[in-house]
């Protein structure tokens, strides 16, 4: 597809300036780093595309909103402006706010694997394989086979594997599963899409055994847009139309506001159990604060309350996906391979492809993320053998299923000229691809190593 950029349906009202580094002070800082991308200080990166999450910038409606926020401790109309968006959105009878995504995690997972032994999800969000973990759960993925394909364009690559989901049900008994996790977007298989067809089917299988359905929804707006696109029931169909078919069949939702309702800070718990939503609001009280605020400011929960709206407007979704389809377009001129199609949030290079004399213990990645920072001080973070900790029993190095060089785009930041510094920095890098080196680690923590780790090059 020739590429072409979708204009944004804003214009810029406030800037944050940029300081521009010359390659030899780059060269120094990533050093100082100790070639960790999470070392750098945010002022000494040009693009920043390490995350899409509470990285987006508000409009004018949300800022004066962050004026009129009600910082009351209970009862605050903030509230009443969150919970009147969020169920007019998902439809839910009982919402709970809470200060993020993890925090829903926190309050809700213990609750469903309680007496319970596996979790199963198309795919776990880190976060969320962690919670079900410390909830004393084991967390099963069971996304379909294609995903795994990085260069297979396929519409929904996000999908449940429902064949393989009732053998596991099957196999492990049904009432040793406490909950089946749709996440969608499909975050770890690079932002792929998941149907309203496999939605209900999941669903179906799920309640047919007597198993909660929970929805992941951190990008419930994306997915929807992805749905209207591909999907040929949902063509002519409105995006909270799409969403609501989405979630009619869930019992629960967790839901990072972070991301699609395009705020720096926020999250939301929904249920359909009323005696389920009395423990809800009790475990709230305990870790979050007061349900009518559930660990946010007024100004937030305001800030919240218009996001979600403006996050399910068409105009931005054609835009924010148009600028992610903008870059797969540029990237499939210059030849450079990416997970694909691209999803909803970042771009997902496939650095074994464009550093194939790397081998996977010297971190491809990672060495692509670096010399991204080096060419155009781009910060993007590695997915691959380097995120992926050592065997908690051998101690030994793991080799990731995929070598990946993330590259996030947050919501209304940067423009058309910024993704094209991206793109010319991939070609520069890949042109002089031979002279990359790879990495070794020397210094670690035994898990999320990635986050602190010291690094450094090979010779
Ligand atoms: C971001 C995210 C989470 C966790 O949310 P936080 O707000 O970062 O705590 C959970 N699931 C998915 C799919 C996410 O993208």
């Amino acid at each position: 597809m020739k590429p072409t950029y979708i204009p944004e349906p804003f214009r810029i009202k406030s800037v944050e300036p940029l300081k521009m580094l010359t390659r030899k002070e780059r060269e120094q800082k990533i050093k100082d780093a100790h070639y960790n991308l999470f070392g750098l200080n945010s002022q000494d990166v040009y693009i920043d595309c390490l995350t899409d999450s509470g990285t987006n910038a508000m409009s004018a409606n949300q800022w004066a909103g962050v004026m009129l926020g009600d910082e009351s401790y209970a009862g605050a109309t903030s509230y009443q402006h969150v919970i009147a968006s969020a169920t007019e959105i998902f439809g839910f009878p009982y919402i709970q706010p809470v200060h993020q995504g993890r925090a829903a995690e926190k309050v809700l997972m213990p609750l469903l694997l309680e007496g319970k032994r596996y979790a199963i999800a198309n795919m776990f969000f880190d976060t969320t394989r962690g919670h079900a973990v410390m909830a004393g759960g084991i967390p099963i993925d069971c996304v379909v086979p294609e995903a795994l394909d990085t260069s297979l364009r396929v519409p929904f690559k996000g999908n449940m594997d429902c064949k393989k989901l009732v053998e596991l049900i099957e196999q492990y008994g049904k009432d040793n599963i406490g909950v089946i996790i749709m996440t969608i977007t499909n975050n770890s298989a690079g932002g792929q899409p998941v149907s309203v067809a496999n939605i209900r089917e999941t669903a179906k299988i799920a309640h047919k055994y007597g198993i909660p359905f929970m929805i992941d929804s951190a990008r419930y707006a994306e997915n929807a847009w992805f749905i209207k696109q591909r999907e040929e029931e949902f063509k002519n169909a409105s995006i909270k139309q799409i969403i609501n078919e989405c979630f009619k069949d869930a019992d629960y939702f967790t839901m990072s506001a972070k991301k699609d309702a395009i705020v720096n800070m926020g999250g939301l718990l929904g249920t359909r159990d009323k005696a389920m939503f009395e423990k809800i609001k009790q475990r709230c009280i305990s870790f979050e604060g007061f349900v009518t605020y559930g660990g946010m400011s007024g100004r937030d929960l305001e800030a919240l309350a218009i996001g979600l709206k403006e996050g399910i407007e068409e105009d931005f979704l054609k835009y924010r996906i148009g600028q992610l389809e903008y870059l797969a377009a540029r990237l499939d001129e210059e030849g450079i391979a990416y997970q694909s199609p691209v999803g909803g949030h970042a771009i997902f290079i496939d650095a074994k492809k464009m550093l194939p004399h790397i081998p996977w213990y010297q971190y491809p990645a990672q060495a692509l993320a670096v010399a991204l920072y080096i060419e155009a001080g781009i910060r993007g973070c590695d997915i691959g053998s380097y995120m992926l900790d050592r065997d908690p029993v051998t101690h030994k190095e793991q080799e990731a299923q995929f070598e990946f060089t993330r590259l996030c785009i947050p919501r209304r930041v940067y423009t058309q000229a910024h993704l094209d510094i991206i793109i010319n920095a991939l070609v520069a890098v890949k042109k002089d691809a031979d002279k990359i080196k790879g990495l070794k680690i020397v210094e670690e923590a035994p898990v999320l190593r990635h986050f602190t780790g010291k690094l450094e090059l090979l010779k």
